[in-house]
């Protein structure tokens, strides 16, 4: 097989055409372009920390996490570093070497940010890589991260432009696209995703995947949320998307992005082994480790230890490519933030 070519002018039809791929044909396509780049019997395995929850004057429809939807998570103010801490240096003696932190925000405030880089600083203090989902960042924000020791900044597009409409209200798809460009400028390493199962059609799938293969840089982890309901948000009753076209979604995003790490989020409760298998095979690199994803469930670590010895599966070691090391262990409690990163289902 010819390398992949890393490019970001994708059409739609092109895009299309992908998904629309006889199945075995779509997922031999991807796992080649996986082996041209990846360890395919490695797979990234990261911890979320949620340090601020609930509460959210934002309206996705997604999330558990809005203040205007009742879902009975609670809200909780920004957690104080040394809670921070201790939670980071368990996941150290777990294993973990990225320690990701999700916030319940539209966005920081200016006077959030130095509480949050005090929180960055001392968890980057412990030798940990730093991962942070706060939503929109303002002017100077990202710089003062990175500044603090950020590595990553988990920023999600959600979903295709022309159905964005349809899930959020109270906040732009350009909004996110400049809060992503501040991260680049910044010098942070990008996290950015989306969330399938909202509803959307294959065609906005396609949308989606071509929006984040053509921003100015593949960004360096992708996450691929599969939507889990929850009851009282507005798609609390959705209906569950065919597995095999969330498969699909994984192969696709894998031919497109050859060089991400792209990471199978929220969802995989829904999710038996066998699919999972599928996504792992079909180009899925990462995933969240440990019992909830911010404010949903996540597959239990044993389930996920046996899963992995079940397929010869092997955590990914501390890597130079791409810049990302793993080998994290979330403590994760969300259906992936919307800000994305399995936040967004995020993240
Ligand atoms: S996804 Fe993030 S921004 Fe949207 S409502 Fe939830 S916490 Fe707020």
């Amino acid at each position: 097989m010819p390398e992949a070519a890393i490019r970001h002018d994708w059409t739609r039809e092109e895009v299309a055409a992908l998904f629309a791929l006889p199945f075995n044909e779509l997922l031999h396509r991807a796992h080649g372009v996986h082996r041209q780049h990846h360890d395919p019997n490695a797979v990234q395995v990261s911890t979320l920390l949620s340090i601020k929850t609930g509460g959210c004057p934002e309206d996705c429809a997604y999330c558990p996490q809005a203040a205007r939807y009742d879902t009975g998570v609670a809200a909780q103010k920004l957690m104080d570093t040394d809670d921070v801490l201790q939670r980071a240096r368990a996941a150290k003696a777990a294993g973990a070497s990225r320690f990701c932190m999700g916030a319940a925000w539209r966005g920081p405030k200016d006077r959030d940010i130095p509480k949050v880089a005090a929180i960055v600083r001392a968890v980057k203090g412990l030798g940990l890589e730093t991962c942070a989902t706060l939503g929109l960042l303002g002017h100077g924000h990202a710089q003062a991260l990175k500044d603090a020791g950020l590595d990553y900044y988990n920023h999600n597009l959600d979903t295709a432009p022309e159905f964005y409409g349809e899930i959020i209200h109270t906040r732009e798809y350009q909004d996110r696209l400049v809060t992503l460009a501040q991260v680049r400028d910044a010098g942070l390493k990008t996290c950015c995703g989306g969330i399938v199962g909202m509803g959307e059609t294959r065609e906005q799938r396609a949308g989606l995947l071509q929006a984040l293969a053509n921003l100015p840089e593949h960004p360096q982890s992708v996450p691929i949320n599969q939507l889990v309901p929850v009851p009282g948000t507005p798609l609390g009753g959705a209906e569950p998307i065919d597995p095999f076209e969330f498969v699909r979604a994984i192969a696709v995003a894998r031919i497109l992005m050859p060089l991400s790490i792209v990471r199978l989020s929220a969802g995989r409760q829904q999710m038996d082994d066998a699919v999972q298998a599928l996504c792992f095979f079909a180009g899925a690199g990462s995933i969240f480790y440990g019992e909830k994803l911010l404010t949903t469930g996540n597959p239990d670590v044993e389930a996920d230890r046996a899963l992995f010895r079940r397929l010869d599966l092997h955590p990914l070691e501390v890597t130079a490519s791409m810049g990302t090391v793993h080998a994290d262990i979330v403590d994760s409690e969300t259906n992936s933030c919307g800000h994305g990163c399995g936040c967004s289902a995020a993240a």
